[in-house]
């Protein structure tokens, strides 16, 4: 399957690519289905089912309003996130849906919109289904999804088999591990970002790609805009305050002058935005997820506006090179917290971030898989233990942290000349595999870690 730099990088709504954007992608493909099946007037009934991590963290990751949200027919790209709270509240007060905007009906969401706490379905800890009825109680349709991480959604009726994506346009450099992507490098003389760029011609034209990355660039500052501006109490229940407006004010009244680690402050703060912004349900850019959708912005921050290097077509490299590792991680490793924990989600996120910055800084096809691996690597066995199942804690600050240390990765693999001991594949093999024997109880459940010994007020 070919995965493209704007599947990583999709415009979508917080606060979880997986349990937010993928449920809403997930509920429009049903119903979607529906209509082009010709059924969609027959519909009297629609009832969804949320499994495993879904079901235990939906309520807190807003997997129930993007349920509703899909079946009336939005999407995660372009519903008007401002309106949202409005909306929900209109469904559940008249009881009533209009699937696609179009089609009338009843729903009781106590029993049309389950969420099952401790009930998995086989193929992966996100999954879900959907079942529509007419009026005698036929049944009209009957579908299993699953939500595996970056808002990609899995069909398992698919003609196809249980696929991801039915893309499978030939790509001039087609790549699963580092070493594939290495390998092209080599022989071809190119950058990640150019064999990266000669994939996604197949899809779009060069001032296509140019400008689609540039505007996924713009709702990234866009976003720590609207962080740094807005004051107050996250919602769901924790009282979590937003931080970013204060610390926006005290580091712009700041020269810096003598703190050698001034700019590190902003690079937290674009991060502590975005995030702050995901956990109340904004617009943001999963990259590779919501949760941890912070990081690849503040570094490009900490790029466009501390270096004086940084160029338009520096940050179109950027988020080229960090695509193709992002590539890598998910067709070999994973970036869902639900599967593997949060070294999926905030390791990738770091790992794709410094290379990026590698790149753009100079570094060699070696230095670049170098810090990639770094970033990865000094996440491995990070557990998701989100307190209250709200993408909060430890996620806001998690994404500042990720930041810094996607920084110093790529400053430790530009320092040296790309030979290292551990190669990036190996570091996705152990991520993969630690998230295997990692207890269910540290993967997106909140019912470990801090979720466990934190108590919510
Ligand atoms: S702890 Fe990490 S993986 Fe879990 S929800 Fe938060 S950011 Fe995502």
């Amino acid at each position: 399957m070919a995965v493209s730099a704007f599947d990583l990088f999709s415009i979508g709504i917080g606060p979880s690519s997986s349990h937010t954007v993928g449920p809403m992608r997930a509920a429009l493909m049903f119903v979607e289905g529906l209509r082009a099946a010709g059924r969609l007037d027959e519909v009297a009934r629609v009832r969804a089912e949320l499994f495993g991590s879904l079901g235990a963290t939906g309520h807190g990751h807003g997997s129930d309003k993007a349920v509703l949200l899909g079946l009336e027919g939005e999407r995660p790209e372009d519903v008007d996130t401002d309106t949202v709270p409005d909306r929900v509240a209109a469904i559940r007060a008249a009881g009533r849906l209009r699937l696609l905007g179009a089609h009338d009906i009843a729903f009781t969401e106590d029993d049309d919109l389950v969420m099952h706490r401790r009930k998995s379905l086989p193929l992966h800890p996100n999954g879900m289904t959907f079942a529509a009825w007419t009026a005698s109680g036929d049944e009209l349709a009957h579908r299993t999804y699953y939500s595996v991480g970056g808002g990609f959604v899995l069909d398992e009726n698919s003609t196809d088999g249980p696929v991801i994506s039915a893309d499978t346009t030939p790509v001039p450099y087609p790549f699963r591990t580092a070493a594939d992507l290495l390998r092209h490098c080599e022989d071809d003389g190119k950058t990640i970002a150019e064999v990266m760029l000669a994939n996604e011609l197949v899809w779009r034209t060069q001032a296509e790609v140019r400008s689609g990355l540039l505007g996924i660039w713009q709702v990234m500052q866009d976003c720590v805009t609207r962080g740094c501006e807005r004051e107050g109490v996250l919602p769901g229940g924790l009282k979590v305050p937003r931080r970013a407006h204060a610390l926006h004010a005290k580091l712009a009244a700041e020269d810096g002058a003598g703190d050698p680690l001034y700019v590190m402050d902003w690079v937290s703060l674009y991060a502590l935005a975005v995030n702050e912004e995901n956990a109340s349900g904004g617009r943001v850019v999963t990259a590779p997820t919501n949760g941890a959708a912070g990081i690849i912005p503040a570094v490009l921050h900490y790029y466009t506006r501390f270096l004086s290097v940084a160029t338009d077509d520096g940050v179109v490299d950027f988020l080229l090179t960090a695509a193709a590792i992002g590539v890598v991680l998910k067709e070999t490793g994973s970036i869902s917290g639900a599967e593997v924990g949060c070294q999926g989600e905030v390791g990738s996120a770091c790992a794709m971030a410094a290379a990026g910055l590698t790149a753009v800084l100079g570094g060699t096809v070696a230095q670049v898989e170098n810090a990639a691996e770094i970033g990865l690597e000094h996440h491995l066995g990070l557990t998701c233990d989100p307190v209250g199942g709200l993408v909060q804690i430890p996620c806001i600050e998690r994404n500042a942290v990720g930041s810094t240390k996607a920084i110093n990765a790529s400053r430790m693999a530009l320092r040296g000349d790309g030979t290292h001991v551990v190669h990036l594949d190996k570091v996705i093999k152990t991520m993969r595999e630690t998230g295997a024997d990692m207890h269910t109880k540290y993967k997106e459940t909140a019912r470990g870690g801090l979720a466990l010994n934190v108590i919510e007020c």
